[in-house]
């Protein structure tokens, strides 16, 4: 697409949030000048010694350093290890040295936390990018000033082995060496989200993301190619955003608005009226506040086509009030860090059906099997069973984890999904938990979506976390509900169990009710559930 678009606008860089929002600062790069500073950066990795199938470490915020240095990497044939920049010193070196990175690129600002494990990791050599590069001003003071080996940075490193991103756009020709690569070579370490335990290294394959981008792209993108403005809110170090916002943006030649963060959410609803975007992908949290913001009325969100919502259950409501704000489609889709990730989603031109994940991408087969036996459940049958996937987009297995990989994926290419599902008769998917989140009440299993969803038809909540607290004694869990009740309302304990009682058989409703004023996440806003059980299980203690 580099030359058919090359020069329209490939991304624009929103730096509205960091200055305390009250000017636009920022920078647009076409693709003619992107794909020019992508093969600079390629040259500059190779010449400092990065080879086809090193692992580097990607430690950056949504930013146009984010795409040059990912594509950098796939023009060499390097593996792009995506790092989240929350990560704590500890959860970095767990990553730096289950890949074996030895470069990392990382933003400035995050300095402080490989300095505390640096010593632990494999890691070489850095190269330091600080926000303001690439924006077309190198000789700007705030560039330079950013540029002084100050001496923390000097004590963690030689100072020969730090490189500033800059530095090395300027210094380098977009002259990179041609490198040999199959499409079922490694293009990416892309850890799972942690929800459940500890994040493994999903490899992913060039063929494994051109396969879901262009699967993505048929599901979502209708008319004329280049007209798209994509918000990029959504974390591109996440496979979601990655493949949705970035990869799917550039195959369709759309203009990238880049915002750093997805918070606070009012940024995201400025940008998106001040650079009309067309196309938002994001997470259920971001549409939850954004209807239930205080001034949401105040800005005008018509611009906006398509959404897709996945990594998490999208409440039928919420669905409801942003169409009816924006106008455009809010689709759910669904998918997993092994999976490129999208297997599943409603279309965008297609029939939409509530509570569902939607129909399987181009090219993706899914089966729904019983737990116990392993057969396939017919279609339209109320039974649930593992959701299980296969196609192109499907990872080659986990990073050094031969057990784990044969424990996911079958002898006949399956992917088991760990989620519970059933299939209607027309084939749409529905997702009813994830088989590690059943609740076991005296030997009846209690599936926590169903309770969230009554939980979300209270007039009074604004969101809902419901988990199986494991009983001490008895051996079967206490059904307890998290609630962050709307801004201004004060429900009760009473009153929450009164109204999952006239919508729930007795055993589901939570037997345990508590109100927070939020909930932990991880960054994608997936509810740690786990954390909330550790909690609760300390206090038995
Ligand atoms: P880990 O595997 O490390 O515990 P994780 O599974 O949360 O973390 P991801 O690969 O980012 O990491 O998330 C995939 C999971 O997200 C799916 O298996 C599913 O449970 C959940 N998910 C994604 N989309 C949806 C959706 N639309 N509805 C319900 N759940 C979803
Ligand atoms: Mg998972």
């Amino acid at each position: 697409s580099a030359k058919t678009y090359a020069d329209h606008t490939a991304t624009n860089f929103v730096l509205r949030y960091l200055l305390g929002g009250r000017f636009t600062v920022g920078g647009k790069l076409t693709y003619r000048q992107l794909n020019e500073k992508v093969d600079r950066m390629a040259t500059a990795l190779y010449q400092l010694g990065v080879r086809k199938g090193d692992r580097v470490a990607v430690m950056l915020p949504n930013s146009p350093h984010y795409i040059i240095t990912f594509f950098a990497c796939m023009r060499l044939g390097a593996i792009v290890v995506n790092t989240n920049p929350t990560y704590t010193g500890r959860e970095l070196q767990h990553q730096l040295h289950d890949s074996g990175a030895e470069t990392i690129v990382l933003l400035n600002l995050f300095w402080p936390r490989l300095r505390e494990v640096r010593a632990e990791t494999p890691v070489k050599r850095v190269i330091v990018a600080h926000i303001f590069d690439t924006l077309g001003f190198p000789s700007n003071f705030l560039v330079k000033s950013s540029q002084k080996k100050t001496p923390e940075w000097v004590d963690v490193m030689p100072e020969q082995d730090i490189f500033f991103f800059q530095h090395l756009l300027e210094k380098y020709g977009p002259t990179p060496p041609k490198v040999n690569l199959t499409a079922d070579e490694i293009a990416l370490f892309q850890y799972t989200g942690g929800t459940t335990g500890l994040p493994k290294a999903a490899m992913l394959t060039h063929r494994n993301l051109v396969a879901n981008t262009v699967q993505v792209a048929a599901w979502l993108t209708r008319g004329q190619p280049g007209g798209e403005k994509m918000m990029a809110a959504i974390p591109f170090f996440h496979v979601y955003g990655m493949t949705v916002a970035m990869l799917y943006s550039i195959h369709i030649g759309a203009e990238i608005v880049i915002v750093p963060s997805p918070r606070p959410i009012d940024n995201v609803m400025n940008v998106i009226q001040h650079e009309r975007c067309t196309l938002f992908p994001g997470v259920p949290a971001m549409y939850i506040g954004i209807i239930n913001h205080p001034k949401v009325n105040e800005y005008d969100l018509r611009s906006v086509k398509a959404c897709i919502s996945g990594s998490a259950p999208l409440p039928m409501d919420v669905q409801e009030k942003f169409g009816q704000l924006t106008g455009g489609r809010l689709v759910e889709g669904f998918g997993m860090t092994e999976a490129s990730p999208v297997t599943h989603c409603n279309p965008v031109f297609g029939e939409r059906r509530a509570g569902s994940i939607g129909i399987p991408l181009p090219d993706t087969e899914a089966k729904v099997i019983d737990l116990d036996t392993g057969r396939e459940i017919e279609p339209g049958s109320d039974e649930t069973g593992e959701l299980c996937v296969r196609g192109p987009q499907v990872m080659k297995g986990y990073w050094q984890r031969p057990d784990e990989t044969a424990k996911t994926i079958d002898a006949d290419g399956w992917l088991h999904t760990g989620d519970i599902a059933r299939v209607d008769k027309d084939g749409y998917f529905y997702i009813v938990d994830r088989k590690k989140d059943m609740i076991n009440v005296g030997g009846l299993k209690v599936l926590p979506r169903d309770v969230e969803e009554v939980l979300f038809m209270h007039p009074k909540v604004m969101e809902a976390v419901v988990v199986g607290i494991p009983h001490p004694q008895r051996g079967d869990d206490t059904v307890k509900a998290f609630i962050v009740p709307k801004p201004g309302e004060q429900p009760t304990v009473e009153e929450i169990k009164e109204f999952c009682k006239l919508h729930l058989a007795p055993y589901k409703v939570p037997r345990e009710v508590e109100f927070r004023t939020e909930l932990p996440k991880t960054l994608v806003g997936k509810v740690l559930r786990r954390v909330l059980v550790e909690e609760e299980k300390a206090k038995q203690k």
